[in-house]
């Protein structure tokens, strides 16, 4: 064994540049680091900036993680929220600025100092491409459902099956379920097919199918869920070992500065008073959906916190509805970017009205909070079915014919949550199978032992 390898193994840790993507590979780090790894995070220029920023006006630096970062390939000004013209652009310029960081590194380390593990988000399996080129052994890291990334292997039998044509469009709109306790998913809303034209759905999927292959080469291949959340995702991935709820050190991810004065705020409302509301950080509301949301928290008469990232609406149109903030002043908060883990395990909070990422997915349920879902695109659907259907800890809005959904609707909701005693036990249960699973012996927890003593060989 090599001097290295029994000192501090390094590991290079690279995520799909997004809000959704960082957060869990950074606490996977901080897991890491706690087991004595050395880590190299390696963000983007422009979410490196961010970061940065978040961290100093937050106050809180930390030193133990080396903080790395390359550019993406987009100007300056380019709307990264493309997430498809992003790809293509990382694609372009990223493999090789990550050949030349990691060289650069390892020549500038002594001999026991030396990148030996590279993890890198199974959606850039580029990232995955250049490590096997360069002999580093590595895993792909998976941050949504395993049922999700079980769909993706699927992909030929889909195919096979005359589900989907080779360029992975639905022969007919159906609902399929790959195994019995898993949701069924809407072949209209697979996941390639919930962005953008024609042309860049194509575009993803053969990204999606590219990333298929580079896995197949990985080492490991690691997600943040667990297994009794999906125990039959084992039978159709029996490689994958989740290693979730991954919560923790989030602080040192975030690409807004968190505004903790929520927390304060929270102390001060009687127990299970507070519905939060946060739609991560990709989704966009129109405005009259904006309005009809802020109308419903207000005739729901309930305490509430709102998560309103300064692009929720785009910029296309701001404000509230007339009247709105002096209605709601004694009773209401709004607030850019959130401390969430912390609000969603402060005990004042009732139910999460969410879009439905994994990552709120994962920490909402960790919580054992009930959620209130309201699914937009990519795997939200999905995320959305097991909340509802299969672990039965949440509700979901029905929209009207104009595809708002109302404020009468988002009102009618939050009062059957609210009351609806049986799905907070459910989501309490939850909570513990959840905690259960990164505890002494649990699964979780056993698999990251596992992955920890492996990356040690
Ligand atoms: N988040 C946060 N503060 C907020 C809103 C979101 O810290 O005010 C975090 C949240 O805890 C989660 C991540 O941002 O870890 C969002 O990831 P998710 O998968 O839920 O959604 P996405 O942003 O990918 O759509």
């Amino acid at each position: 064994m090599k001097e290295s390898v029994m000192g501090k193994p390094h590991v290079l840790v690279i995520p799909f540049p997004t809000q959704g993507h960082v957060m869990p590979l950074m606490e996977l780090s901080h897991s890491l680091i706690d087991c004595g790894f050395v880590v190299t995070f390696v963000n983007t220029d422009f979410n490196h900036r961010r970061i940065v920023e978040s961290i100093r006006q937050n106050d809180c630096q930390d030193r133990r993680i080396r903080l790395v970062s390359i550019p993406d390939g987009m100007a300056p000004g380019d709307d990264r929220n493309d997430l498809a013209k992003l790809c293509d652009t990382m694609l372009s310029v990223m493999p090789c600025l990550l050949e030349e960081l990691i060289l650069k590194i390892n020549h500038d380390s002594n001999d026991d100092d030396k990148i030996t593990f590279v993890i890198a988000d199974q959606s850039i399996g580029w990232a995955l491409e250049v490590a096997e080129k360069m002999g580093i052994r590595r895993a792909a890291f998976w941050p949504a459902a395993g049922c999700l990334l079980a769909l993706l292997f699927h992909i030929p039998k889909l195919i096979e099956s005359g589900i989907i044509s080779a360029n992975g469009i639905p022969i007919e709109n159906q609902m399929i379920k790959l195994s019995p306790e898993m949701p069924a998913m809407n072949t209209a809303h697979f996941v390639w097919l919930c962005i953008g034209d024609p042309a860049t759905q194509l575009s993803i999927y053969n990204t999606i199918l590219r990333n298929n292959k580079a896995v197949k080469h990985a080492d490991y291949l690691l997600c943040n869920s667990f297994y009794e959340l999906e125990p039959s995702v084992l039978t159709l991935v029996p490689n994958l070992k989740p290693l979730g709820p991954l919560l923790g050190s989030s602080r040192f991810a975030h690409l807004w500065p968190q505004d903790s004065t929520c927390l304060s705020w929270l102390d001060q409302q009687p127990p299970r008073s507070v519905i939060y509301i946060a739609f991560g950080s990709l989704t966009i509301l129109d405005k009259r959906q904006f309005d009809e949301l802020a109308l419903g928290l207000e005739l729901s008469g309930h305490r509430f916190l709102w998560v309103i990232r300064p692009d929720l609406t785009n910029g296309l149109a701001t404000g509230y509805p007339d009247g709105f903030e002096a209605r709601v002043a004694d009773r209401g908060m709004m607030i850019c970017w959130a401390p969430q883990k912390e609000v969603l395990a402060h005990p004042s909070v009732t139910c999460f009205l969410t879009h439905c990422g994994w990552n709120s997915t994962m920490e909402g349920l960790s919580m054992g909070v009930p959620f209130l879902c309201w699914p937009y695109f990519a795997d939200q659907f999905l995320n959305k079915s097991y909340i509802c259907d299969i672990w039965k800890v949440g509700l979901g809005f029905n929209p009207d014919e104009n595809g708002i959904i109302s404020k009468e609707e988002i009102n009618k909701k939050v009062k059957q949550i609210v009351g609806d005693e049986e799905i907070r036990v459910r989501a309490l249960k939850l909570k513990e199978t959840a905690m259960n699973s990164v505890s002494e012996g649990g699964s979780s927890l056993k698999n990251f032992e596992d992955f920890v003593e492996a990356m040690k060989c």
